[in-house]
């Protein structure tokens, strides 16, 4: 039921939008108080503030379910990626997103919920938009199935698991049982799905015939890497009866092993990646510090892959689109005696996201409006059990919006207005459909190109259950 008109007012009003949700589209006002929305129809009252968003749409803030901002993981070696918490999250605001979902890797010693409470800290002091935490999943070992347990029931339901682990390849059983638990308090197992042995068989095929230039990169990653991993992950989750997240799926072959996963009965969701979506592995014929700059985890594949991915996008076979931001500089991403192993994965490109699926989905005719809303936010909430205080434009969701215009247009910019990487694997493209505004919790924090929030004002969202 919708609450009276305030007679004072509200703190700040949304008028003359287009309101999307994923069950459609239509004209409404909106009106906020303490961060919250507490009124969606017409018209809205005058607010302290108002956000005249004709000609725009109103949609529900972004959710990037799929950052790496906290920049402190076991292998990471001594290139620590540019961007954190602070720019990071600079560059999500400017590209609409007002939540993200940043993985937590134990450091040495750490118990998980030391690591939790390390990572949550640096979050709270430094992000500008709200932020979940995944868990990632390391090397078993005594009192961990409490840990998990413990973090699964406060707040953090997702778990990461890598499928090359050797601890995973070589103790699998346990982690289908501690899957298992997983599952039995309500939580989500998110895979990275890589098969040990055909990755280091091809490892070493070509170290072997001197192919270590970052060129030969996609060429050294076969699809069944993805595929042979997808289906195992796919098979330990459904012995664990546990919902399973396919995270950046890059390929038709690895889709298809979802697909028959789900006609079997299994509760299984797909992420896929900018990248993937948008670039083919033609970018590698190029010199090594330019083809460095591709380098990602799966690697970029074949046009018929990118094409399926968009159908998959558009019919609901992948449910989710996630950067996988990693915030990179050109230094760090190519020094001179790089192979393709050496060279650090991952790509900054978190400030693009939805303004590229707009234009590249939306204004192609690829995906519907209402498609594109689920994909960006409302599909992830619900996954992450976030839902419904964010994805959703509802009466008591939090105030959090990305208000894009859809009939502004401009260039990539060689480099992250907002963030630290200074290169743009985009560069050059023209996009039509910027953010004009993205409101977080009721606060504008970001406008005409400008950033107006203070590090720091990020707070965690914990993840509900999310079985059934
Ligand atoms: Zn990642």
């Amino acid at each position: 039921m919708m609450p009276p008109l305030s007679r004072d007012g509200c703190d700040l009003a949304i008028v003359g939008g287009t309101v999307v949700t994923p069950d459609g589209t239509y004209r409404a006002d909106i009106e906020i108080n303490d961060g919250v929305i507490t009124r969606v129809g017409e018209p809205a009252t005058t607010g302290s503030t108002v956000v005249d968003a004709k000609g725009m749409l109103v949609l529900p803030g972004g959710i990037d379910g799929h950052t790496h901002l906290n920049s402190a993981w076991p292998s990471m070696g001594e290139r620590k990626p540019a961007d954190d918490f602070s720019s990071g999250t600079r560059a999500a605001a400017a590209g609409g997103i007002t939540t993200i979902g940043d993985f937590v890797y134990a450091l040495g010693e750490e118990t998980l919920p030391e690591a939790v409470e390390r990572v949550q800290k640096d979050a709270e002091a430094k992000t500008h938009v709200d932020f979940t935490l995944h868990i990632v999943v390391p090397t078993l070992r005594d009192g961990l199935d409490a840990e998990v347990a413990a973090l699964v029931e406060s707040g953090y339901p997702s778990v990461k698991v890598y499928m090359q682990w050797p601890d995973v390849v070589t103790n699998g059983a346990n982690y289908i049982r501690l899957l298992a638990l997983v599952a039995r308090l309500g939580g989500l197992a998110m895979f990275h799905c890589e098969d040990r042995a055909i990755l280091e068989y091809s490892r070493q095929a070509f170290a072997e015939s001197g192919r270590t230039a970052v060129r030969y990169y996609p060429a050294s990653k076969p699809v069944d890497i993805e595929v042979a991993a997808t289906a195992q992950a796919l098979s330990f989750a459904a012995v664990a009866q546990i919902p399973a997240y396919i995270v950046h799926l890059s390929c038709a072959a690895a889709l298809d092993q979802v697909l028959a996963a789900r006609a079997r009965g299994a509760q299984a969701f797909v992420e896929t990646r900018p990248l993937y979506l948008h670039l083919t592995d033609d970018c590698f014929d190029s010199v090594d510090p330019e083809a460095a700059r591709y380098v990602g985890t799966p690697p970029l594949r074949g046009h018929e892959d990118v094409v399926r991915l968009w159908k998959g996008l558009s019919s609901g076979q992948i449910d989710v689109v996630g950067s996988d931001h990693v915030g990179f500089t050109i230094a760090q991403k190519y020094q001179i005696g790089d192979t393709f192993e050496t060279v650090p994965k991952g790509v900054a490109n978190m400030e693009t996201m939805l303004p590229m699926l707009f234009s590249e989905g939306v204004k192609t005719g690829r995906l519907t409006l209402e498609r594109f809303v689920e994909v960006i936010a409302t599909g992830p909430a619900r996954i992450f059990g976030l839902y419904p205080q964010k994805g959703v434009i509802a009466v008591g969701s939090d105030a959090d919006f990305c208000i894009l215009d859809p009939s502004s247009h401009h260039k990539v910019a060689e480099r992250s207005i907002h963030g630290l990487s200074d290169f743009d694997v985009f560069a050059g493209r023209e996009i039509f459909g910027w953010p004009a505004y993205t409101i977080s919790r009721g606060e504008i924090i970001f406008q005409d190109g400008h950033i107006n929030a203070q590090a720091g004002r990020g707070r965690l969202v914990r993840g509900k259950r999310i079985a059934a």
